[in-house]
């Protein structure tokens, strides 16, 4: 069955295609290090967390960058009324920009362990791609696309007529209807900056056009195509980034290198908090630290955030993070019953319902990564089986699926899967020789395996590894 994405450059759900066999590069926008991430925005990089270990389900090689931006934007909290930076100084004790932006790139690392969030491959830091983003910059300039103006160098949006295509923002009807900052320095006010000069900007680096900063669209783009080259498979970020953020790293990179930038674009709708925007003023804005503080369980805030379907707002409350946790126990339950199974007589009932869980849960996931459809149909399989008796190979294969899609949840209590990486190392091998049909040698690895309280069996879908002294052996 073919993956069906809802790309927002498409509008519409289109089947996904890689660009190279059996692997995906992805580009995540990442956080801006002035402060601890909310969940909102923990909503986004658990989604590129679903993403990527569903990929990884499904047997692709995954290239996953996140970009760390710290280049000190001037951004003004919107209920302190005061430079975030600024801010954060006086709130943690810090010295400059720079101690602020490593305190909150520490902290947001934390935040992904707790989440049991992957690491992504890269997370390159946009302060340390001013090179790249200078050399962008100039190309832009040479090819007539840019121009410079006391110091500044801004896009010019004219010159690039496909400008809106993602958001369907064209520049008729921002023309129309602008509202726009007037900036006597643009020519047009839907121009925006590539380097910018300003006096009162902290962090400032050497450019063609006197000391400045990079503009934050360039960051992306420039970031994206370095690590994942152009085009690149997919790019995600939050609804709000759509325009103009997304539509800019557009212009950019097409301009710059005449090639299409991403083939497919994920946007995360918004994150609700007891039906409201989230906002400090309104007392309904939480970290993940908060809520941690209050007593509330990782894995369940994991589990909300990551079983809502992207394409719609979530909303998140108190109450849902209790909801999370009795999913996950009932699932743990189930994994429980199903582990003191040592029945020897198949049930006839359970190989119907295990087809059926696996090719609905396959069958979901596949429509836009539904994981809300998706787990509706794990718990009804776990109804039915929950009142059978079954045999131990029945029992380890209710298992196996489970492990399978814990592969994507992270949430379940499977704790005879953690493979040590010796072990691995040496199933690796053994795949190695076995391949190579050399017997021999894969006797003593396995004979090697044993002494270590390891067994391995070769499924359909590569080597599983099975520890002796669980019951299910
Ligand atoms: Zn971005």
């Amino acid at each position: 069955m073919p993956l069906m994405l809802n790309s927002t450059l498409h509008g519409r759900k289109v089947e996904f295609k890689p660009i190279h066999e059996g692997e995906v590069r992805m580009y995540h926008c990442g956080p801006t290090v002035y402060d601890y991430a909310h969940i909102g925005n923990f909503r986004a990089f658990v989604f590129s967390d679903l993403l990527r270990r569903y990929f990884e389900y499904r047997g692709y090689k995954v290239k996953q960058v996140m970009n760390i931006t710290d280049v000190g934007h001037l951004t003004t909290d919107a209920d302190e009324g005061e430079d975030k930076i600024l801010v954060a100084m006086r709130r943690e004790g810090l010295k400059d920009p720079w101690e602020v932006a490593r305190f909150y790139e520490e902290k947001f690392f934390e935040d992904l362990d707790t989440l049991d969030i992957r690491r992504a491959h890269h997370y390159p830091r946009a302060t340390e791609m001013v090179p790249e983003m200078l050399e962008c910059t100039k190309k832009l300039l040479e090819k007539g696309n840019a121009y410079e103006v006391n110091g500044s160098v801004y896009f010019d949006v004219d010159t690039f007529p496909e400008y809106g295509k993602l958001s369907g923002n064209d520049v008729a009807r921002l023309r129309a209807g602008a509202r726009l900052e007037l900036n006597p320095d643009k020519r047009h006010p839907y121009d925006f900056a590539l380097w910018k000069q300003d006096p009162s900007h902290i962090m400032k680096w050497d450019s063609p056009w006197g000391e400045g900063f990079p503009g934050w669209h360039l960051e992306c783009s420039v970031m994206g195509t370095k690590f994942l080259g152009q085009p690149f498979d997919i790019h995600t970020g939050g609804e709000d980034n759509t325009f103009p953020h997304h539509e800019c790293e557009i212009a950019q990179a097409e301009a710059a290198y005449d090639k299409p930038f991403v083939n497919y674009w994920l946007h995360v709708r918004h994150l609700l908090v007891d039906g409201e925007k989230m906002s400090k003023s309104r007392g309904n804005f939480y970290t993940l630290r908060d809520l941690l503080d209050q007593g509330y369980d990782r894995k369940a805030i994991r589990y909300q955030l990551m079983v809502s379907y992207y394409g719609v707002n979530q909303n998140f409350t108190m109450d849902g993070i209790g909801a999370a946790r009795r999913s996950i126990d009932r699932l743990n339950q189930c994994i429980r019953r199903l582990k003191d199974m040592r029945g020897e007589v198949d049930n006839p009932d359970f190989g119907p319902l295990m087809e059926t869980a696996r090719n609905e849960f396959d069958r979901e996931m596949e429509d836009d990564l539904n994981v809300t459809g998706a787990m509706g149909k794990v718990f009804e399989f776990v109804t039915s089986i929950n009142k059978l008796e079954l045999s131990l190979s029945q029992a380890t294969e209710a298992l196996n699926f489970f492990r399978e899609i814990n592969g994507i949840l992270g949430v379940l209590e499977l704790s005879d899967v953690e493979v040590p990486e010796e072990i691995m190392e040496i199933i690796q091998r053994r795949e190695v020789v076995r391949r190579a049909k050399n017997w021999a040698e894969s006797d003593k690895l396995r004979d090697e395996l044993k002494e270590l309280g390891w067994a391995v069996e070769d499924t359909s879908t590569g080597p599983v590894a099975k520890r002796l002294t669980h019951p299910i052996d």
